[in-house]
């Protein structure tokens, strides 16, 4: 989580630590949504099988 001085929020980019993907956010609130996003996504993988797993690699992408 990056905030620049002076501007109080600025930016922000998540990083997962599971797969790696990056999201940058400009509001506190985009921010939010897009970790609960991802993180709904990972819980959906963990149920999926290898096969599976290729298909919803486009939507742990964003
Ligand atoms: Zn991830």
């Amino acid at each position: 989580m990056t905030t620049i001085p002076g501007c109080g929020w600025a930016q922000a980019t998540f990083r997962c630590g599971r797969c790696g993907a990056q999201h940058t956010a400009t509001t506190e609130a985009d921010y939010l949504k897009a970790v609960g996003v991802h993180r709904d996504a990972h819980a959906v993988w963990d149920r999926l099988n290898a096969i599976e797993r290729d298909g919803i690699a486009s939507i742990l992408a964003v």
